[in-house]
């Protein structure tokens, strides 16, 4: 049997269809939301969920929440006395969700769709797969998590044409999807984010404001979304007091929702509803500043813990066959390429590309007999290929060939889950290399966000980055040119021209020294202007030689 589950930070759903409909499956105490938490006792086997927390009030050290955080990093997480990789600590919680599931079916459980943020990495998305493998889960799908509220809620206007946004703050990530949805296909028209913003952020805004636990700052926090005023332990808290602290945080999220507009060519009138889903749009506040950016009141029609899972439920249907009249077209949230000369970030897949598609690109050999080259798959928004994710780094080997005669393909493909595999084929020997990508990426949470940040930010200091390295390539190229062509018309050439020439080529490496972009764009094309009645000498010369 297949379920959907819904891999949260703070809570994880599973569910399966029944007689046509998404059903979410409840555990032993009749729960379907279980904390995404595992205790580690002293002796036996791990604890997860509700008594997990439980467990924790005695001994916290022994607890692992929020794992999802590190899901696709490189560290350990040491607890029980030995260290676990994030995806063996989410195993254990996807082991429960199954072991629920099968209680509740009466049956095996061995196939799963999990959801993931839409924002997540090739790293994290691998890690999120083998977590479910490690549960002894066959992973027939990864799905971004709006995509999925977005099938919850189109599963009963399968009739109806619409653009929809969804907009889904949960507690530890930010999500927002444009979706078409039209007869019966759900087409990601784009999608953006933030890995590191969600309800946990204003928790921990409060109980700094407010001189309290976490745990107390939420509590407060999730009562003031219900009543305007609050009291605790004989103090009392306003709603208007937690807004003007909570007001910061939930407005970072405008970017993303502009650029996610932009990106799908959709203006905010044109979107027939904005879906909430995620525990923290249940605050006013939320509610209220969604209302304001995209122009119209948000549709609160989905049950703001369950769309997700009830969604990956859905896509369970789809695969088994079940569930016959719905399609889905999912997209990549970040572009892949690979390093080309002077760094640079060589892009091969757009972001948001319809997923699964594939594209590539040809090399020759630089060099004679070279027989092998370097190739650096990357992912991410930045010019530069050293401010993106490093996915992967692998050699290319080539048949040894005169200069240009090698020819390599490299091919990108990236599947319905939005992994990425890159196979390297030499079109002289039909020889194939399946490369294999690294499985987690070498940066904090902190780097990942400030990336996601920067591309924002820096498009115009990386605009000029990139202008720069191009014409500083051009102009290495150049300079020896022009010397050469000198060299050989030395005869013909005045010496009014030659210091003109000089003070040109005197200018191009002023400007590489200065790494001035427009003044070096500027300084190349007068020399090329100059340099253009040389070219011709030149082949007038070389033709005339051959009279
Ligand atoms: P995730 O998918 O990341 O596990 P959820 O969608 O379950 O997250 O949302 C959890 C977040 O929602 C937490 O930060 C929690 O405090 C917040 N939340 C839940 N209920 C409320 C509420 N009534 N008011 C404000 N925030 C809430
Ligand atoms: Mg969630």
């Amino acid at each position: 049997m297949m379920v959907g589950i819904d891999l949260g930070t703070t809570h994880s759903l599973v569910g399966s269809m029944q007689s046509g409909f998404p059903i979410l499956i409840a555990d032993a105490r009749g729960e379907r939301l279980t904390p995404s938490a595992v205790y580690f006792p002293k002796s036996g086997e791990p604890v997860v969920g509700r008594e997990a927390l439980t467990l924790a009030l005695g001994d916290p050290e022994r607890v692992v929440t929020s794992v999802k955080r590190q899901m696709g990093m490189r560290g350990k997480i040491a607890v029980g006395g030995r260290t676990w990789t994030p995806e063996e600590i989410s195993s254990r919680i996807l082991k429960k969700l199954k072991s629920d599931a099968e209680q509740s079916l009466g049956g095996p459980v061995g196939r799963a769709v999990i959801t993931v943020p839409a924002y997540f990495n090739d790293a994290q998305r691998a890690a999120t797969k083998r977590a479910g493998e490690l549960a002894g889960l066959s992973v027939e799908r990864i799905l971004s998590e709006p995509t999925a509220a977005a099938l919850a809620y189109g599963m009963d206007r399968l009739d109806e044409k619409s653009k929809v946004a969804v907009y889904d703050l949960g507690g530890g990530t930010f999500d927002v999807s444009i979706l078409l949805l039209s007869a019966g296909i759900f087409e990601v028209l784009a999608t953006n984010g933030d890995t590191r913003l969600g309800g946990d952020d204003l928790d921990v805004a409060l109980a700094r404001e407010w001189d309290v636990p976490l745990r107390t700052a939420e509590k407060i926090k999730c009562a003031l979304s219900e009543t305007s005023e609050f009291a605790h332990e004989g103090r009392s808290y306003s709603r208007s007091a937690l807004e003007a602290i909570c007001r910061p945080i939930i407005a970072r999220t405008r970017k993303n929702c502009i650029r996610s507009l932009a990106d799908a060519r959709v203006d905010a009138s044109e979107l027939d509803a904005v879906i909430l889903v995620g525990g923290a749009t249940r605050m006013p506040l939320v509610r209220g500043f969604v209302a304001e950016v995209f122009g119209r009141e948000p549709d609160a029609s989905q049950h703001p813990d369950e769309a997700v899972a009830l969604g990956a439920t859905i896509q369970a249907g789809i695969l088994a066959g079940e569930v016959q009249n719905m399609t889905l077209l999912d997209v990549t949230p970040l572009s892949l390429g690979m390093e080309t000369y002077g760094g640079l970030m060589n892009v091969l897949i757009p972001r948001n590309t319809t997923i699964p598609c594939k594209a590539g690109e040809m090399f020759t050999n630089a060099v004679h007999n070279q027989s092998g080259m370097r190739i650096t798959v990357l992912q991410g928004e930045r010019e530069m290929a050293r401010d993106n994710w490093k996915l992967g780094e692998f050699e290319v080997p080539f048949a040894p060939l005169p200069k240009g005669r090698a020819r390599v393909g490299v091919q990108f493909e990236l599947d319905a889950n939005g992994l990425l595999n890159v196979l390297a084929r030499d079109t002289a020997t039909g020889t194939d290399t399946v490369v294999k990508i690294e499985s987690a990426v070498e940066v904090s949470d902190e780097a990942v966000e400030k990336m996601l940040g920067d591309s924002l930010e820096r498009a115009f200091e990386d605009m000029d980055e990139r202008i720069f390295t191009e014409a500083s390539l051009k102009a290495d190229e150049m300079l020896p040119a022009v010397a050469s062509a000198l060299e050989q018309l030395a005869d013909e050439v005045s010496e009014d021209e030659q210091s003109a020439l000089a003070s040109l080529v005197g200018k191009v490496r002023a400007a590489q020294a200065a790494k001035s972009p427009p003044q070096l764009k500027a300084a190349l094309s007068a020399l090329d202007e100059a340099t253009q009645p040389l070219a011709t000498r030149l082949i007038e010369k070389a033709l005339g030689g051959r009279q």
